[in-house]
């Protein structure tokens, strides 16, 4: 495992709010987010630092209208999977309405502040 693959998930929100994402990739290529330190596919340990794509494309998403308690003040919201490039991302779809949210839709990575409870998680804007 090389050095630059220690980081926390906090320094992976940090990164990404600052427009400098990254992911990591294994030997066989697949990519998974920190703060992993073996691949979840593949049980590789030989995991590689990758800057992000900037743009990525919602490949499922979810209207959560009854949330979870740490989202209660922000539903009706949009959760969905993007993938940028080999790895899969998951987090709040921003800035567009429930109903005009589609597959393929090109998303950037961002962090947002959860209105329930100031927790920083991934977001999502087109
Ligand atoms: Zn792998």
């Amino acid at each position: 495992m090389s050095d630059s693959c220690d980081g926390s998930y906090d320094d992976f929100l940090d990164a990404l709010e600052t427009d400098d994402g990254y992911y990591y990739t294994c030997s066989n290529g697949h990519g998974t987010l920190p703060p992993r330190r073996v691949c979840p596919h593949c049980g590789d340990r030989d995991l590689e630092s990758e800057p992000l794509l900037t743009r990525g494309k919602i490949v499922t998403y979810t209207t959560v209208t009854v949330p979870t308690p740490r989202f209660e003040d922000d539903a009706p919201y949009v959760t969905a999977i993007a993938t940028f490039g080999s790895v899969r991302v998951t987090g709040v779809l921003l800035g567009v309405e429930p109903a005009d949210v589609e597959r393929g839709l090109e998303v950037t990575a961002t962090v947002t502040e959860t209105e329930t409870t100031d927790e920083r998680t991934i977001a999502f804007r087109p």
